[in-house]
């Protein structure tokens, strides 16, 4: 197996192109080397990310917010702005792993591994986050929610990789939450994950929600019906019920060791509402 380590977007892209044997890109390594070591994956070429610049910076500004694709956890939970402005993004991230995952594992690796029960999709999802992708026909920007196609499979063309991900300007009272739900206190994959970001007015009035699900689908599932049911409310149980069974509504799950399609079903309405009340009431002191 032959290991590169280009330091720029165009060399990378090169290897990539360039390869006639099975070709893996590598951030933190936390998924592609269990698997390298389990034997599913038999890459002849692994590309490393981590020595391009642009994979590895963080900005805040009154455009947004970009966060580079092979950027680690633990870098992310130390920018004091990304986290008061995108809470929910950094506390999913924050989910993965332990102190040493963290240290290695990205938001690029997170997506790109496309397991249904990615942390950190859902709730990028809900930020209404985008991928900027760059390849041999130039750079293309696409929303996240495109990116998984199916578990283990995504929409990137041969030569293609992910730069960073690009989270809308932050407005005023708004705010984002997630939560999972594991079998234990950690170190496990999510049975249901939630995201939801939402903007109220100055009367606390929803004017503006994303909800997104995560290990209730084969990819990540974005709940309009649910946004529909909060905008316009104060988040009242009315609300909030209507939240709840659009979310349940809205999953196919499967059965599987971690729980059952019922308990993923009703779960997934109980932390979608609950993840709803977090994101109001950090925008409330926002
Ligand atoms: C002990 C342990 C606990 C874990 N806990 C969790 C958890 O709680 N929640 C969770 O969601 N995950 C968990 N994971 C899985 C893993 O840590 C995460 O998915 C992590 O975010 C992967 O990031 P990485 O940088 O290590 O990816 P890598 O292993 O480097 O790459 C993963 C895949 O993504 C591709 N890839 C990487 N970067 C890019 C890019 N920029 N563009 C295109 N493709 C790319 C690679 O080719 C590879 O196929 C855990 C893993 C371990 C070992």
């Amino acid at each position: 197996m032959d290991y590169k380590t280009p330091t720029s977007i165009d060399d990378a892209i090169q290897l990539l192109v360039n390869a006639t044997g099975p070709v893996q890109l590598l951030a933190g390594g936390t998924d592609l080397l269990v698997q390298i070591r389990a034997g599913f994956n038999k890459p002849t070429l692994v590309v490393d990310l981590k020595n391009i610049p642009e994979l590895r910076k963080m900005s805040i500004n009154g455009n947004g917010t970009r966060i580079g694709a092979a950027v680690s956890g633990a870098e992310l939970n130390e920018n004091s702005d990304i986290k008061a402005a995108w809470p929910g993004v950094v506390e999913a991230t924050d989910l993965i792993g332990s102190t040493q995952i963290q240290g290695r594992a990205s938001l690029g690796g997170n997506l790109c591994n496309a397991s249904p029960a990615a942390d950190t999709v859902p709730a990028l999802v809900a930020a209404g986050s985008s991928c900027l992708i760059a390849g041999p026909e130039g750079e293309r920007t696409v929303p996240v929610e495109e990116v998984p196609t199916g578990p283990g499979q995504t929409s990137l063309k041969k030569g293609e990789f992910v730069v960073e991900f690009q989270l809308p300007k932050k407005l005023a009272r708004s705010s984002d939450a997630y939560l999972r739900f594991i079998p234990r206190t950690e170190m496990d994959i999510a049975v249901v994950g939630a995201g939801v970001s939402l903007t109220l007015d100055e009367s606390g009035i929803c004017q503006s929600a994303r909800i997104a699900l995560g290990a209730v689908a084969p990819t990540v599932v974005v709940v309009e019906s649910g946004a529909e049911a909060l905008i316009g409310s104060k988040l009242d149980d009315d609300a909030l019920g209507k939240l709840k069974a659009a979310a349940s509504a809205a999953c196919k799950p499967i059965d599987d060791k971690r729980g059952t399609v019922e308990f993923r079903v009703d779960v997934a309405g109980v932390l979608a509402t609950r993840a709803a009340l977090i994101a109001k009431h950090r925008a409330e002191v926002n």
